[in-house]
């Protein structure tokens, strides 16, 4: 960004409280005097402004002393603090090649949590560029877009940030590659069963049926991975035969959809994203939701039906943890995405492969092989809070629900 030859480069940093003009009229004496901007940010908290200005002075003299004191009595007439630092060498610009964003989000974001995650970052010769917070009220979500100037290994600074994380109960990190491709998703693929709704359908079936028992521990035992899934479907399936096709609809009218899934979908809807379900659950449930939802795609697993009675089969091709991936490319396929472009969400160990096939693998509230196949695992209530990854503040989510 600098010639071979650069001029004398000063920091001028600006706090006070904020009005209208402050920026302008010393940008204007900037401008008056011919002084070169290199660099330029501003935030203001709760009234209070912070504007730093990286400026470099011509190399053939002017009156540097002159326009620093212009600058020092201007700052005094608008009753701002105006101090500067001369750089020696050259002043480090941010770079964007090695730029991350971590989310922190608790109930309640604490000194201590961030006193942590920030010494974690400054072992790693991390740098803070800019923090923010993303939901209103209380302090529970911000975003530190960080960048270091040496060749860093993110996975190691992740697992680092994890570690730590970990220890604060209900404390959740997420750390992505800051990029165009973070804010520019473009397709979601969800699971279902306690997912997008806080139960697993086929244990809500086999309760009505009185083999609640049985099959709920099949279930348990599959979703963590301990069995086959096809062959755990099967058998789950099979223990439902009998039951009365008019059941399910006892069942679809009582689902607990999880908490925040309504606005999650409705924001994303109106940013332009398609959302598909992707899940081992079954069809009736499945349109019930994309009827109730206005989903785009839904995939899930087809029970044969005679008579208007559960046969305890399957129709077709099992929606397994293999399909769940292939179904997500040929979505992305269709809709024309890259995969950078999409988010999986899931919690279940047959979502493990969508989860990492996905540009962003978000694992909700999920079993252990799920988190650990993630690029990031969230613990908090509310799936809502999934829009904070992609930068997506509580104010940008009202502003987008009047549209
Ligand atoms: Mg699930």
């Amino acid at each position: 960004m600098n010639g071979n030859n650069p001029g004398k480069q000063v920091i001028v940093t600006i706090t006070g409280k904020d009005a209208p003009g402050i920026t302008s009229s010393l940008t204007e004496i900037l401008n008056r005097e011919g002084v070169r901007l290199l660099d330029i940010e501003q935030s203001v908290t709760h009234g209070l402004l912070s504007l730093s200005i990286v400026i470099e002075f011509a190399e053939t003299g002017g009156d540097e002393a002159a326009v620093l004191k212009d600058l020092l009595f201007k700052a005094k007439e608008l009753g701002i603090t105006l101090d500067f630092i001369v750089v020696e060498g050259e002043a480090v610009l941010r770079s964007s090649s090695t730029q991350f964003a971590i989310t922190l989000m608790s109930g309640e974001l604490q000194a201590r949590h961030v006193a942590a995650i920030s010494a974690v970052l400054a072992k790693r010769r991390v740098n803070i560029d800019s923090i923010r917070k993303l939901n209103e009220g209380g302090l529970s979500c911000i975003e530190l877009i960080t960048y270091t100037n040496s060749e860093i290994d993110i996975a190691e600074v992740k697992d680092d940030l994890l570690k730590v994380a970990g220890r604060f109960s209900g404390l959740d990190i997420a750390v992505q590659r800051e990029n165009l491709f973070r804010r520019a998703k473009r397709l979601v693929v969800m699971d279902m069963d306690s997912t997008l709704i806080q139960v697993e359908v086929i244990d809500e079936l086999a309760k009505l049926y009185g083999v609640g028992r049985q099959v709920g521990r099949i279930t348990e035992r599959a979703m963590a991975g301990e069995l086959d899934y096809d062959q755990s479907i099967r058998e789950r399936v099979g223990l439902l035969k009998g039951l009365s096709e008019s059941r399910m609809k006892e069942v679809a009218d009582q689902i607990p959809l999880t908490p925040g899934a309504d606005t999650l979908i409705r924001t994303l809807k109106r940013l332009g994203y398609k959302i598909a379900l992707i899940s081992g659950g079954f069809s009736y449930f499945g349109n019930h939701l994309q009827e109730k939802l206005g989903l785009h795609y839904v995939h899930t697993n087809e029970l044969e039906i005679q008579n208007g009675v559960l046969t305890g089969k399957l129709l077709g091709p099992i929606v397994n943890a293999e399909r769940k991936a292939e179904l997500l490319e040929s979505i992305a396929a269709e809709e024309g995405v890259p995969l950078e472009s999409t988010i999986a969400i899931g919690d279940g160990a047959n979502d493990v492969l969508m989860l990492k096939k996905a540009g962003l693998g978000i694992a909700f509230n999920a079993k252990k092989k799920a988190r650990s196949a993630a690029d990031a695992a969230i613990n908090q209530k509310t799936l809502a809070s999934i829009l904070y990854l992609l930068g997506i503040t509580d104010k940008d989510i009202e502003e987008v629900s009047k549209y």
